[in-house]
């Protein structure tokens, strides 16, 4: 085929996974994307936690947050101020599906659900956090050498960065004493270990956040060829995928700055705007296979804040190292997290993944009378993800007779946690208050986050073998049904899950665009 155009909705980091195989594999091919939100940073789809300056963080933050940006902020819930960013705190950049006013989400049995508006999605707004899929949390129809290829061209697309805060002291310790805790029944290679990111280390120590960008790559940076082939439309919201028969044949787009619409042609066309609005965008078009929105997982998070004991960490960290771990971390005063450790998934003995983040600062405001308060060996912040086991009822609803604040058929989430959840999550809460005491003092915790808190939503759209009502899309991710019309995202992801999905989303998405690269080649 001459010069296809591909056509793809949401600048998320799949979207760009998506844009970056084809506009790399295709010399001729033409890529437009679609994103419904500002641009918020630079370079575009960037972290917002690289900038720097705390007012333009701060609005980079509101401007990512839709129908709640700007003065309906309070109404979100997320308070201003949170001290410390990361896996279990207030999610700032985010609005709640389920915001409580006109054109707002149902979602009573799922109220923590939330979404990004802006270029580079959530991908703008996260913890950076990318551990690999393990055991019954992979992909079951691809096989491991396969598997290992697309993971590993993922871990490429986000800077993959392995031994994160490794040189830390403190991190050190905290490992030492999650072995001392669990490692005996642990299996070989699943053990205690550094938290894989995203991102790019720097000489001084700091970090830059990985995000859309560097999925993107050369398709953003002036002068490149690739560039002149990508086109990133901010601020323009996909209404309706148009297509004839089997065949995709290009969206429906309307200006947000104009307010016009008009018709995009496009030679395929990928949809990658999230677990919850995809879905939705499908349903909207009259694209509605009987899996669409059901299915519906997160990981359920058991959290708690730990005080860390001062003569346990004595004992373990010399004052020398502490003092030059101290040092090193006020030259980045603005980045608070200091280290990342986790203990994977793997069965049967440990079904959950455990995070345990290291900070100078607890991730809420301490009153300075608390006993806790201004504790000199910093706080944890840990957490253990649990598995939801999918399950056809746990969905979201789509209704045509009542619109939401984008004029879409309105969404209704309805969830429900099972005594196979309630069971693990018993366990989880259990050992996360061991381990507390063997850290320190709790300060808050252990306690069972809202549903929807993971941010991590999945199922959705989930890809399958069979076209046999489970599954919205095929191996490669095209719809079912369709030849050309490509669904990305954790949405995909059709396994019960206990970790950070970005990476498996991303790594299914190299499969779908090489499967895009190959047909539009042959
Ligand atoms: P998104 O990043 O959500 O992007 C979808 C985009 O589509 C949005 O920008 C949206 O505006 C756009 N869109 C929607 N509808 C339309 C339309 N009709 N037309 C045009 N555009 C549209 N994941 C991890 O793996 N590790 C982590 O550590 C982690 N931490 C997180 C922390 C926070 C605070 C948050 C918010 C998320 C975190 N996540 C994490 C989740 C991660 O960010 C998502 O998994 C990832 O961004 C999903 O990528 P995506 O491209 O599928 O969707």
């Amino acid at each position: 085929m001459n010069s296809p155009t591909v056509a793809i909705v949401g600048s998320g980091p799949i979207g760009c996974a998506y844009a970056r195989i084809i506009v790399e594999g295709l010399p001729d091919a033409r890529v437009v994307m679609f994103e419904a939100g500002p641009q918020v940073t630079e370079p575009a789809g960037s972290s917002v936690r690289n900038i720097a300056d705390p007012a333009a963080k701060a609005r980079a933050r509101e401007m990512s947050q839709g129908p709640q940006a700007g003065s309906f902020r309070e109404s979100l819930g997320i308070p201003d101020g949170v001290a410390v960013e990361g896996m279990f705190t207030a999610r700032q950049g985010t609005f709640l599906l389920d915001f409580g006013g006109e054109g707002s989400a149902h979602a009573e049995q799922f109220p923590a659900a939330a979404a990004s508006n802006n270029v580079g999605g959530q991908g703008a707004h996260w913890t950076c956090a990318i551990p690999r899929p393990s055991f019954s949390e992979k992909l079951d129809f691809i096989a491991d050498d396969e598997w290992e290829d697309l993971i590993s061209t993922a871990e490429g697309l986000l800077h993959h960065h392995g031994d994160a805060f490794s040189d830390s002291a403190i991190g050190r310790a905290i490992r030492m004493i999650l072995s001392d805790e669990f490692g005996g029944e642990l299996p070989e290679g699943y053990g205690p270990s550094t938290l894989p990111i995203s991102g790019d280390p720097q000489p001084d120590g700091s970090m830059v956040w990985g995000g859309s960008d560097m999925v993107l790559g050369p398709l953003i940076q002036d002068g490149t060829p690739e560039s002149e082939r990508f086109e990133l439309r901010d601020l323009n919201l996909v209404r309706r995928i148009e297509y004839d028969g089997a065949r995709a044949t290009g969206v429906t787009v309307e200006d947000l700055r104009t307010r016009e619409t008009s018709f995009v042609p496009a030679d395929v066309v990928v949809v990658a705007a999230d677990a919850f609005r995809s879905p939705q965008l499908l349903w909207a078009s009259g694209i509605r296979p009987a899996a669409l929105g059901r299915y519906l997982t997160e990981h359920h998070a058991v959290i708690c804040t730990v005080a860390l004991d001062a003569e346990r960490m004595g004992g373990l960290v010399s004052e020398e190292e502490f003092e030059a771990e101290l040092a090193r971390r006020a030259v980045n005063a603005a980045d608070p997290v200091a280290a990342v450790n986790r203990i994977p998934f793997s069965e049967p003995e440990h079904p959950y993944s455990l995070q345990v983040m290291y900070a100078e600062n607890p991730p809420f405001v301490l009153d300075p009378d608390h006993p806790a308060a201004g504790n000199r060996w910093g706080y944890v912040n840990m957490g253990f993800g649990v598995r939801k086991h999918p399950r056809p009822q746990d969905r979201v609803f789509f209704d045509d007779s009542e619109l939401d604040y984008r004029g879409f058929p309105n969404m209704t989430i309805e969830y429900e946690l099972t005594e196979r959840e309630n069971a693990e999550i018993a366990i989880v809460t259990e050992r996360l208050g061991r381990l507390a005491n063997a850290m320190g003092t709790l300060v808050a915790g252990p306690r069972l986050l809202p549903n929807g808190s993971s941010l991590h939503f999945m199922g959705t759209m989930r890809a399958g073998v069979e076209d046999d009502g489970t599954s919205v899309a095929d191996p490669w991710s095209r719809v079912w049904g369709f030849e050309n019309l490509v669904v990305g995202g954790n949405a995909l992801i059709p396994t019960a899950n206990t970790m950070n999905p970005t990476l498996t989303s991303v790594a299914i998405a190299v499969r779908g665009a090489r499967k895009i690269v190959d047909e539009l080649s042959g």
